[in-house]
């Protein structure tokens, strides 16, 4: 281990799978009930979506202008933070909570079309290295057991049914007033999957040690149950025998450490 890596001592539950196999009510639940903070790195991209704007559209169609130091140089220069609350970290751009901002299927897409540059999922990935040297986190995502946090002390693979997923989507967007019939929005995740597992750059996919739930045939409370005894467990076979180098190492794809500006 060298100079600029930093090891976390906290522990990282990692609940990782497609879009809206139930990650964010898993997660923010299993965080209450452990006291850990929740951190939503799917926001994060869909932050810098919506910082991005119209131009995201252009960086991501135009592959060869998003491997510009100038598109990593947008990217780093966004004003984007995790600001830790007692149950979650916050995502602010510029100081702003985007809330519904960040739901539309518009910004859905675009952040999936910009996640697959380098330079933006090296800024997303330390900032939440950066959230780990806080404190406990539970963190939902698509890379986090499998590139963000490998050591993580739990790795979840939430999967459902295509179907069940377009219904929970469908009525989390109603919710917000935007009404999409169940087969757009069955195209829409079903596209977001395909793109978000067959990038070159951490692609979505079960870490071998992951525990895989089926959110479509259990309930939540049987979900978080599960996974709590599964942390549980794990924590306890830590605690009894730690492994060597275990952690997280806070630096920078490249191998630079990472500057203290977020988190
Ligand atoms: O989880 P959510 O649907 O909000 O994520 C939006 C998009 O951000 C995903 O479709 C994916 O492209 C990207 N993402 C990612 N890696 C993560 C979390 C999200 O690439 N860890």
């Amino acid at each position: 281990m060298n100079a600029s890596e930093a090891v976390s001592l906290y522990p990282v539950i990692a609940i990782d799978g497609g879009a809206g196999t139930g990650k964010t009510t898993s997660a923010a639940l299993v965080a209450a009930r452990l006291g850990f903070c929740y951190v939503d790195s799917g926001a994060l991209y869909r932050a810098i979506a919506v910082a991005l704007g119209e131009e995201s559209e252009s960086h991501a169609a135009a592959h060869a202008l998003a491997a510009t130091p100038a598109f990593a140089a947008a990217i780093e220069a966004i004003p984007l933070r995790l600001e830790p609350a007692a149950d979650r970290f916050h995502i602010l751009l510029q100081g702003r909570d985007l809330g519904a901002e960040l739901r539309t299927p518009e910004v859905s897409r675009r952040a999936s079309q910009l996640a697959v540059h380098g330079a933006v999922r090296a800024r997303v990935g330390r900032l939440l290295r950066e959230a780990a040297r806080i404190g406990p986190l539970v963190v939902e995502g698509r890379d986090i057991g499998t590139v963000v946090f490998p050591q993580a002390t739990l790795k979840v693979f939430l999967i459902a049914r295509v179907a069940e997923r377009a219904r929970r989507r469908r009525l989390d967007l109603l919710r917000q007033g935007i009404d999409q019939s169940e087969e757009q929005v069955a195209r829409d995740l079903e596209e977001r999957d395909r793109r978000d597992s067959t990038r070159a750059d951490a692609p979505l996919r079960e870490a071998e040690e992951a525990l895989c739930l089926d959110t479509g045939t259990c309930t939540v409370e049987a979900q978080v149950e599960e996974i709590l005894r599964a942390f549980h467990q794990a924590a306890g076979i830590r605690a009894a025998a730690p492994p060597q180098g275990q952690g997280h190492v806070d630096e920078d794809r490249d191998g630079r450490a990472a500057p203290g500006e977020e988190g």
